[in-house]
């Protein structure tokens, strides 16, 4: 089947059809790196990781070229720096690594390319002077600005008219601005802070020319998708692509728009103020990332998702389903050239992940039942499904009892339950206490059920 996305510059869905599918290109906003990331930064990253994946069995592993950058220098990082005092370098490098670790936990392949911002300097200042000379941007008072005015097609991806946009940018009307919702593209320095050298004084470079600067150095003119969180489509998409069509002579910034929906904490925004905020790297410390990842793509990537502690419950459950079914079938080699046919055809749609579980499902019942023959191709069905949604990445066994922790290995657990079950078969229960509380300590926890013992780690 075709590919079909929806288009958020066209508000359809449409067929897709890269450039040159020897080539195909793709570019998605990354994160400022001085904190955390929260679990609605993961949204994007690891719905878009499954784009990339299926735009690399579509056209071949070779033929994506992904790039998502890392912005390693804004106002935000200066003021983590001046109240911490820490180097605002170091800050930087230490978060970048920890998105880098929180990421990768959640089976986000590595990206093709991860432009940092201030590895680009001269390539924003060279992309402002050609703003300036064809007349779409202007310098004033150590700033350069763009002219909104002088682009036609401004407000054209959030379709906001004049008024909207100035009122939503909540622009600052700076004194040396000729128009109010004219933005930022080089800021300069105060004094002590990063800075650079450019024809227009000591300064760093707009958040929003930083992506336009990064996508035509390392992808080029035109890109095939470009990507991002609902929340970036104004100001900051409209702006990239300002940026972008003036600098190339009109030509598009992207063929199409991908945009993420929001994500809200129990039917609540999540926002400092209400306490509410959940970061990826205090979840991880809880939950299994597949875990993470199973819940983030529960909701279809356009859609609001609310995040519960029940959707993380029945996503482990849902997970534990699958890996039940992979351990039943352990001793099986998966059959060759045997897909996940109905994952894939959903995916294909639109990135159609509730559809795609719902296929996921029915291959675990599938993985569950067969006998014989069927076992080797239900297997495979099952892995090309995990491949393709980025999930099953563990071993089964390794699923059930965390066996890559610090915690006693697997054979020691056994043995002391068996060792726990004779004491309370002796009826000496405070010596199956001692040793069901000794394991817990060690952050194993047993379970006593209709069948026996069973043991996970906290
Ligand atoms: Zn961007």
């Amino acid at each position: 089947m075709p590919l079909r996305f929806t288009d958020t510059m066209a508000r359809e869905k449409r067929e897709f059809t890269p450039a040159d599918p020897k080539r195909v290109t793709m570019y998605a906003c990354g994160p400022t790196v001085y904190s955390y990331a929260h679990i609605g930064n993961a949204r994007p990253a690891v719905a878009f990781d499954v784009l990339f994946r299926l735009l690399r069995r579509t056209y071949g592993e070779g033929a994506v070229v992904y790039a998502r950058n890392l912005t390693d220098i804004d106002d935000k990082i200066i003021a983590a720096s001046k109240e911490t005092g820490e180097d605002w370098r170091a800050i930087t490098e230490r978060f970048a690594q920890i998105y880098r670790d929180d990421t990768a936990a959640l089976n986000v392949l590595p990206v093709t390319h991860e432009p940092l911002a201030t590895a680009h300097i001269p390539d924003m200042v060279a992309l402002i002077g050609r703003l300036i000379e064809s007349g779409h941007a202007y310098a004033a008072e150590g700033h350069v600005l763009f002219s909104v005015t002088a682009f036609d097609g401004y407000g054209g991806l959030s379709r906001r008219n004049r008024d909207d946009m100035i009122a939503g940018a909540r622009v600052e009307v700076a004194p040396y601005k000729k128009d109010p919702a004219d933005f930022v593209l080089w800021k300069p320095a105060k004094p002590g802070e990063p800075a650079w050298d450019s024809p227009w004084g000591q300064g760093r470079p707009g958040w929003h020319l930083e992506c336009s600067a990064m996508i035509e150095t390392v992808l080029g003119e035109t890109i095939d998708i470009h990507a991002g969180g609902q929340d970036l489509i104004f100001p900051h998409h409209e702006n990239e692509i300002a940026q972008s069509c003036c600098a190339h002579g009109g030509a598009p910034l992207a063929r199409v728009w991908l945009h993420n929906g929001f994500l809200s904490m129990d039917a609540e925004k999540m926002s400092k103020s209400l306490g509410n905020v959940k970061l990826v790297h205090e979840l991880l410390e809880h939950w299994d990332g597949e875990v993470l990842r199973w819940a983030l793509l529960s909701a279809h990537y356009r859609q609001p998702l609310d995040w519960t502690d029940a959707l993380l419950e029945q996503s482990r459950t849902a997970l534990d389903r699958a890996y039940t079914a992979l351990r039943r079938l352990k001793d099986v080699t998966p059959a060759g050239g045997v897909t996940a046919d109905g994952v894939i055809a959903a995916l294909e749609d639109d990135l159609n992940t509730p559809q795609a579980f719902a296929e996921f499902a029915a291959l675990v019942g599938a993985a569950n039942t067969a006998s014989g023959d069927e076992m080797a191709a239900a297997k495979a069905r099952l892995l090309d499904a995990g491949a393709a949604l980025g999930l099953l990445q563990r071993d089964a066994e390794a699923w059930f009892t965390g066996g890559d922790g610090d915690g006693p290995a697997a054979e020691e657990i056994e043995a002391l339950i068996q060792k726990r079950k004779d004491a309370r078969a002796a009826k000496d229960f405070a010596e199956a206490d001692r040793i069901r509380d000794d394991l817990a300590d060690k952050g194993v926890i047993l379970e006593d059920g209709p069948g026996g013992t069973s043991w996970k780690r906290a």
